[in-house]
């Protein structure tokens, strides 16, 4: 058995921030802001928004796609990795998360790189598969809810290029996948959609333990 992944007790987690993280100031304080809101911890670890922004730069990504924006914090980190004329294609039902997302991303210069589309996120990608944009995209961030991971997946499979990647968050839950106890309709969807997404041949996979989990997944050419 080779080496399993090293567990990260807090003083190890922090070691790791402060020799690697460089969080935007403009991020920062988007995280400080966001720490007020209810629904805080939905937000992406900032280790994993610099890892997301390394994938795209390395990608030379110039076409973005995100479901799940919440206040905006996963949107930043990859229009920041953008060229002038790249684009993000931001997808929520939220109004007023997304309200506080569109304030920051003027405060980060990224405005004019992200398009807000407020609705269902399947409809939205319907949307943007009716509009002729398959097989155009080069990264797919999926982080709404669990239960849609699914049709969001059918649909940024269809819309990305050929070696285009996908990323999909929360695929570990806290741990709740391997507790058979949590039932919880969205632990459950992430099971299923895991089991699935190993078995589906039309992606190179791996998933990487950081944060809460985040699976890539590569279109096959
Ligand atoms: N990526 C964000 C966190 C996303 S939290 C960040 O970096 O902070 C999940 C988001 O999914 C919420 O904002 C919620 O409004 C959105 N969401 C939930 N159901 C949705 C749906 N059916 N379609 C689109 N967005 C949805
Ligand atoms: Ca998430």
């Amino acid at each position: 058995m080779s080496p399993k992944t090293i567990q990260l007790d807090d003083r190890l987690h922090a070691y790791l921030l402060s020799v690697s993280l460089r969080e935007p100031e403009v991020l920062a304080k988007l995280r400080a802001e966001t720490a007020k809101h209810p629904y805080a911890q939905m937000q992406i670890a900032p280790e994993q928004g610099q890892f997301m922004g390394l994938l795209v730069r390395l990608m030379g990504a110039t076409r973005c796609l995100e479901v799940g924006v919440f206040t905006g914090y996963s949107s930043i980190s990859v229009a920041l990795a953008l060229p002038p004329e790249g684009k993000v294609y931001a997808l929520d039902v939220d109004p007023e998360a997304t309200a506080m997302a569109q304030r920051y991303w003027k405060r980060a210069g990224v405005d004019d790189r992200i398009e807000l589309r407020l609705g269902d996120g399947t409809a939205s990608l319907d949307a943007l598969l009716a509009e002729g944009r398959a097989g155009t995209f080069d990264f797919a961030f999926i982080d709404a809810d669990k239960e849609g991971y699914p049709a969001y997946y059918e649909r940024s499979l269809a819309l990305l290029r050929p070696g285009g990647l996908m990323a999909f968050d929360n695929v570990l839950r806290s741990g709740r996948v391997v507790e058979p106890k949590e039932r919880d309709s969205a632990t459950e969807a992430i099971r299923e959609f895991n089991r699935a997404l190993h078995a589906d041949e039309r992606v190179d996979l791996s998933m990487v333990p950081i944060a809460d989990g985040l699976t890539l997944a590569r279109k096959r050419p």
